[in-house]
């Protein structure tokens, strides 16, 4: 009865179904959660992604364990986010997982930055710092602009690697970017009352967001991406959110508590956890709502 009633099932939801080509799905291999979030949406039922790092963990350090490495071994694709985030250990990995499908330069090796134009990048003039964003800001995902543009980026490379369901796809596309246009009107509707309005982070990973939003950045705990503050440190940043009035501090789930709750309980902000991926808060479970989270922890500082 049981089985009789799963094949109905099946039947009717094939029936149901557009037509469609089957083929295997791809496997899909991202260092980030949110770029798999994204591989999730376009590639739907035909691909199976796998983030490498969850989005509650520091994606720019990572130590590549032996299941990592048999993940990567049996992928049709690698995605990096590129900008140097994962340059500490996606290189070795890569190697270790002898797979010839997903080198760099093959087609089964995607860094989605070549869509994006990065900020905070080093000029002429700036001397190597030692800190963990040498080639600029990879963080650009928290702007949901750049969401739209890797969109495009991931749609194009499942087509390439799959072209029967080139289709698929692009209906995949076009309907998580119009979902992702509303939201962005939406969002910036929301966000404008805090047009202007000063923040600081522990790091150096919201100014796409700030830019996308128009918020005014204060800088960070950290002195530079990567490098833990000192007591000097947080002291000149202290009196610094004090005259400038910061009430605004952001962390990741990997920051440092300690420091970050003295700057607040010293200046009187307010600490408010982000989500730089799916995964890193509660109820973060796609990109969409991944953005819909940050927007939303900065709308209640108004109340
Ligand atoms: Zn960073």
């Amino acid at each position: 009865m049981r089985t009789q009633k799963l094949l109905l099932g099946f039947l009717a939801s094939v029936m149901l179904a557009a037509p469609r080509v089957f083929a295997k799905p791809l496997q899909v291999v991202t260092t980030t959660s949110d770029l798999a979030a994204i591989v999730a949406d376009i590639g739907g039922s035909d691909v199976r992604v796998e983030p490498l790092i969850p989005g509650n963990q520091n994606a720019h350090f990572f130590d590549g364990a032996s299941t990592h490495i048999k993940t990567l071994a049996s992928a049709d694709l690698f995605i990096q986010t590129g900008v140097g985030l994962e340059s500490g250990w996606a290189p070795s990995l890569i190697q270790r997982s002898r797979n010839k499908s997903i080198q760099p330069g093959t087609k089964g090796f995607l860094d989605a930055s070549g869509v994006i134009t990065p900020v905070d990048t080093p000029t002429d003039s700036t001397q190597p710092s030692g800190d963990i964003h040498p080639n600029g800001n990879p963080h650009y995902l928290t702007d949901p602009g750049n969401g739209k543009l890797v969109a495009d980026l991931i749609a194009k490379k499942l087509t390439e690697l799959a072209p029967l369901n080139a289709g698929f796809f692009e209906k995949n596309r076009k309907s998580f970017q119009s979902r992702l246009d509303m939201r962005i009107q939406e969002w910036t509707h929301k966000m404008a009352p805090l047009k202007g309005t000063a923040f600081v982070s522990y790091h150096k990973n919201w100014t796409y967001f700030a830019k996308r939003f128009e918020l005014g950045s204060m800088g960070e705990i950290e002195p530079k991406p990567g490098i833990p503050p000192s007591a000097a440190d947080v002291q000149a940043l202290t009196s610094r959110m004090k005259s400038n009035g910061v009430k605004i501090l952001l962390i990741d789930p990997w920051s440092d508590k300690t420091t970050a709750e003295s700057i607040a309980k010293a200046t009187r902000a307010k600490i408010i956890p982000m989500a730089v991926g799916p995964g890193a808060a509660p109820k973060t479970t796609d990109y969409l709502s991944t953005i819909d989270y940050n927007v939303n922890a900065l709308l209640k500082t108004l109340k």
